[in-house]
């Protein structure tokens, strides 16, 4: 039987930790963590997950996934923790699958905080790194592994891991592991576990082939939705720019240099589809001064870890990122994620954007679209979100340099005008607004009656005599007209006059 259980129906803020009957010591680490009250897939996970059945959980990344299948697992393992050195008396009861590398780590420091003050032993184990300390801290003994696919059946195959006592499975972002190809991986580990055990499925979305996943490896599986499957996030605002193709690099530029300005938070995350494309773009971003590094794929593990830890940190503003390597990354209350390409696949705008607006905090998820070939890919997302998503326009985004040439001509044409007289009783910028009516052709106007140089009051020359005005002044102007020295014809042709 399928049950599907809503937030409507268990008001996530009637319930505490402590309603759960958590044992004291789960208690002590949430205190430890600053958690006061459960998130809402808290409230739905737990008392389902400590009855002990199935799952299937659609739960967007930052709704606090984690501790909703984590914290009910350690409170059903307690009974079983030992401190003995044996590493028989630790086997592995509680198996955590993950699509990546960082989602792993993260899912495990998470495990390792809330059992801190138990018994009950933990590990991760993923690939790109060394398999030896993995090796060890297995034969040590664990109660609860974190691991990716691949990496796992690799120490299956080094026979460094045993999984038949395992009793509870979690599939963590299981829609991607199919997306990344692992569905053989998981079968061929679900087939070394024993038949008898818990399973929870948690997925951002419900598709076709998660709902056969489940109906494969599930048993009569609780639904829980603490939102819509395929929704987004309420707090995230959420605007798309149409960018011509060729000026998307400056379009990035421009929105995260118009959040610096802004004052808002220069963390951002960029979305690239391509690995080479991602890496472009971070040495874009660099060369305008903006601290920004690549995450993807073809970067080793260590670079990746490093790069992460100066995003967090605050040395690296701008983490530019793949689907793939961005997957499962937490930082809290990330302010804005900017999508440089849309994705191939709506999901992966619903994925992307939950970086954003967590824990409900607000955020920003602003994307470049490219009018024409984007268009497919903005009508899929519109339509799995089921709402259109705003267009915005990009103020003062000048990717020539077009509108930089017209202002400085502007600057330069304004700096000539100021030194001419200005006209009667007008300041300089109403004689310059003035001069710069439009016609209704849309083209600017000239009028020499604008003009000051043009409407400037005549100013007489030195040599000026004023008109006669009676007759005395009419004759004596007559007799200097007639008394003027003759010029000799010589002068005006360049000879010298010869005193006489
Ligand atoms: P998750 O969705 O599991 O990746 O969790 C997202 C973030 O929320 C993580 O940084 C958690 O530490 C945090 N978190 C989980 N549960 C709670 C809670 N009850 N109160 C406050 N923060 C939480």
């Amino acid at each position: 039987m399928t049950m599907t259980t809503t937030p409507d129906q268990t008001p996530a803020t009637e319930q505490t930790f402590e309603s759960f009957g958590l044992d004291p010591r789960i208690l002590r680490a949430l205190t430890d963590q600053g958690y006061t009250k459960p998130t809402p897939i808290q409230a739905q996970a737990i008392p389902v997950v400590l009855l002990g059945k199935d799952v299937m959980g659609a739960a967007q990344t930052g709704t606090g996934k984690t501790a909703g299948f984590a914290l009910p697992i350690i409170q059903r393992l307690l009974p079983l923790s030992n401190a003995s050195a044996s590493p028989a008396r630790h086997p592995v009861r509680a198996l955590m699958l993950t699509p990546t590398r960082e989602l792993a780590d993260q899912v495990y420091d998470n495990v390792a905080r809330y059992a801190q003050h138990t018994d009950l032993r933990s590990t991760v184990v993923f690939g790109g790194v060394d398999m030896n300390p993995q090796t060890e801290a297995l034969r040590r003994g664990v109660e609860i592994l974190v691991a990716t696919p691949g990496r796992l059946l690799d120490h299956v195959q080094q026979k460094s891991v045993n999984l038949s006592q395992v009793q509870m499975l979690v599939l963590d972002e299981a829609d991607r592991m199919l997306d990344m190809g692992f569905l053989p991986d998981l079968q061929r580990i679900i087939n070394l576990l024993p038949a008898q055990r818990q399973t929870l499925l948690f997925s951002a979305t419900f598709s076709p082939e998660i709902k056969k996943l489940a109906s494969s490896y599930l048993k009569q599986p609780v639904t829980i939705e603490v939102a819509r499957s395929n929704s987004t996030n309420e707090n995230v605002r959420q605007i798309v720019y149409p960018v011509q193709d060729g000026h998307k690099q400056a379009a990035v530029v421009h929105l995260l240099k118009q959040r610096a300005d802004a004052q808002q938070s220069k963390q951002c995350i960029v979305f690239v589809n391509s690995k080479i494309g991602c890496s472009r773009l971070a040495r874009h971003l660099e060369r305008e001064g903006i601290n920004a590094a690549a995450i993807h794929g073809d970067k080793t593990q260590t670079e990746r870890m490093q790069t992460l830890e100066g995003f967090k940190t605050g040395t690296i503003d701008a983490l530019v990122a793949t689907d793939v390597a961005a997957r499962g990354l937490d930082i809290p209350a990330m302010p804005c994620v900017i999508n440089f390409d849309l994705p191939f696949s709506a999901e992966d705008y619903v994925h992307r954007i939950g970086r954003t607006g967590r824990a409900g905090a607000s955020g920003d998820a602003l994307s470049i679209y490219v009018p024409g070939s984007d268009d497919r890919l903005l009508a899929d997302i519109e339509k799995l979100i089921k709402r259109a998503v705003p267009r915005g326009t990009l103020d003062g985004f000048d990717p020539t340099g077009e509108r930089a040439r017209q202002e400085e001509s502007d600057r330069r044409r304004q700096r000539t005008e100021t030194r001419r007289p200005r006209e009667n009783g007008a300041t300089e910028e109403e004689s310059t607004t003035r001069r710069r009516r439009t016609e209704p052709n849309g083209r600017q106007a000239f009028r020499p009656s604008d003009d000051p140089f043009f409407s400037r009051p005549y100013e007489p020359s030195g040599n000026y005599t004023p008109a006669p005005k009676t007759e005395d002044e009419l004759a004596a102007a007559l007799t200097r007209g007639r008394q003027a020295p003759k010029r000799p014809v010589a002068a005006l042709l360049g000879g010298v006059p010869r005193k006489s």
